[in-house]
């Protein structure tokens, strides 16, 4: 794992990671760079990464110090190893996804499917809305429902109708990083909502606003401060079939599925197959 600069929420999510990875018997490593480093120091750092046999995943943590540069993360993404690309960006795994062909795959969508999947949520032929496009959540989860045979719509800020279109959906993913923004109005009774987003509320009007009175998150903020929340209000609960929590939902399963990529990717490796 590289982690760049001093960013404290990218702290927690890498001391998660190697908590989790390294308590499953794998041997995880954090390479540091401090806030100044520059891009090409990152990129050396990647490219020592790829060429050492004894490591088979590299997780570079987002975001990456603004002094790298505007395109930073993609140059350094596109350093990476793809048989060595747990996250699954780097753009080969990406076209190998599209294709349907084994690929190493964005661990977060790929964790909702592995929900999916557990929960016996069927998924051929039901209506999937996926509210998001972005290249680690939205388009990869799209691409991943559409080769279970559901029939995928993809939202975005540009959507008209945002409400009619997802109520549409028997299953609706919500990855949009905006506290508590689909609401009730969103879904069709009955359906599976599978919320990605994870926001940080600090504020004790926005908790009393979205919260009831006597709700444990309430309690949870009085005590810390501070309460996570996804990006689907908590009234949804009473409408949809399933839902997933958060915190305690597609989170842990993201953790799960950079576990599973990294045994994939040492498999892989093992057997000549993966690399372009
Ligand atoms: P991005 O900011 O990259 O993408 C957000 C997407 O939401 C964009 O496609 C954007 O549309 C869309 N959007 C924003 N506002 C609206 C709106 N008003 N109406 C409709 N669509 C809108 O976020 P990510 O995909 O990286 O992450 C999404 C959420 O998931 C975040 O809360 C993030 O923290 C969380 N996350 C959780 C993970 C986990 O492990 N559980 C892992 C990764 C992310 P447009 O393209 O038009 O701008």
């Amino acid at each position: 794992m590289v982690l760049a600069g001093q960013n404290p929420a990218s702290e927690v999510y890498v001391r998660n990671k190697i908590k989790t990875v390294g308590g499953a018997g794998c041997r995880a490593e954090l390479f540091r760079l401090d806030g100044s480093a520059t891009l090409d120091e990152a990129l050396a750092l990647v490219g020592r990464l790829n060429r050492d046999e004894g490591i088979d995943g590299i997780l570079v943590q987002s975001p990456l110090p603004d002094g790298m540069g505007a395109d930073a993360e993609e140059r350094v993404f596109d350093a990476i190893d793809p048989a060595k690309d747990v996250d699954g960006f780097h753009p080969y795994n990406v076209g190998l996804l599209v294709q349907k062909r084994p690929a190493l795959v964005a661990c977060t969508p790929l964790g909702c499917i592995e929900l999916l999947e557990r929960e016996g949520i069927p998924m051929k032929g039901k209506h999937a809305v996926v509210i998001g496009r972005s290249d680690i959540v939205g388009k990869p989860m799209a691409m991943l429902l559409l080769h279970r045979d559901a029939t995928v719509t993809v939202c975005h800020s540009r959507t008209v109708d945002l409400p009619s279109v997802a109520r549409t959906a028997d299953i609706l993913v919500a990855a949009i990083g905006r506290p508590a923004f689909v609401t009730r109005e969103f879904v069709k009774p009955g359906a599976t909502v599978v919320d990605v987003g994870i926001n940080t509320l600090t504020s004790k009007a926005d908790v009393e606003r979205i919260f009831p009175e006597g709700s444990r998150k309430r309690a949870v903020f009085a005590e810390k401060g501070s309460v996570l929340i996804g990006d689907v209000h908590p009234d949804v609960e009473a409408v949809a079939g399933a839902i997933t929590p958060v915190p305690g939902g597609v989170g842990p399963l993201t953790v799960a599925m950079v576990l599973r990529n990294t045994v994939a990717a040492a498999e892989l490796r093992a057997l000549g197959k993966a690399g372009m």
